[in-house]
């Protein structure tokens, strides 16, 4: 079974080098790391260094942080570090969070989001885009861009909107919620398993196992997609991995 975890923050995993062995352990072939500001993204450039043909980097600033960086700043650091990573993310916008009901707040988020994706366009890499509440403006400003692709990550947006990101070409990820989530499990449901990555989003919390996430949990994520689609997991590692491949042109494992 080949297997790619597609999103994972190895910067806030408590032991990254021990998830790392365990996820080899558990037959995960690959992790992406994605950054998410621009210390961590230095972390994932390192984190791949470290692990050569197994991490393999997303660098750019989070719409978390978009208050925290100077847009011009965020985007000269990124500019300079591209070649070294294969995605751009992750990126995005964000409007669920308190300090984003105003709009000079959002504003800022999408200034943030274009300069990236300007990045992205100039250096030929894939994006890896947050979308949470924002979910149309994320796809009108990707939209057009010349990236040469692009993943909705943890995509739980409305079905109309999750069309038009399948019809403007893009991948959508699942990750552990895919057990649990309506909205989310609603999307990987009506999302082709060609279009499908999956991932952990790794640290993030595991209800049903009450500890955080990592790496080998990406396991979780295939049997939930597995469990929705009626089909059997080695098929969803199979074809995701193959997706992943092809969308941050990672060498086949
Ligand atoms: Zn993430």
């Amino acid at each position: 079974m080949r297997l790619i975890d597609s999103h994972v923050h190895l910067d806030g995993l408590r032991d990254a080098e021990g998830a790392i062995v365990r996820a080899r352990d558990a037959g995960v072939d690959g992790v992406v790391a994605m950054g998410a500001n621009m210390e961590t993204s230095a972390g994932a450039l390192d984190a791949a260094i470290l692990h050569p043909g197994y991490v393999f980097p997303g660098i750019g600033v989070h719409p978390a942080d978009a208050l925290k960086v100077e847009v011009g700043e965020a985007v000269a650091f990124t500019d300079s570090n591209a070649s070294g990573a294969v995605a751009i993310g992750e990126i995005g916008l964000d409007y669920a969070y308190g300090f984003a009901k105003q709009n000079d707040v959002r504003e800022r988020m999408r200034a943030l989001y274009s300069g990236l994706l300007d990045v992205a366009e100039a250096h030929n890499l894939p994006v890896s885009v947050h979308s949470r509440s924002a979910y149309s403006d994320a796809l009108k400003l990707l939209r057009g861009r010349g990236v040469p692709g692009a993943v909705f990550h943890w995509f739980d947006g409305p079905i109309h909107i999750l069309r038009e990101v399948l019809d403007s070409g893009y991948y959508v990820s699942a990750t552990p919620a895919a057990a649990y989530s309506r909205g989310h499990r609603a999307v990987v449901s009506e999302t082709p398993l060609e279009r499908l990555l999956v991932e952990t989003d790794s640290p993030v919390y595991l209800r049903a196992e009450a500890r955080d996430s990592e790496p080998s949990d990406v396991r979780l994520t295939v049997r939930a997609v597995a469990e929705l689609k009626g089909v059997e997991p080695e098929e969803v590692a199979q074809v995701s991995t193959r997706n992943a491949e092809h969308l941050f042109r990672l060498p086949a494992v």
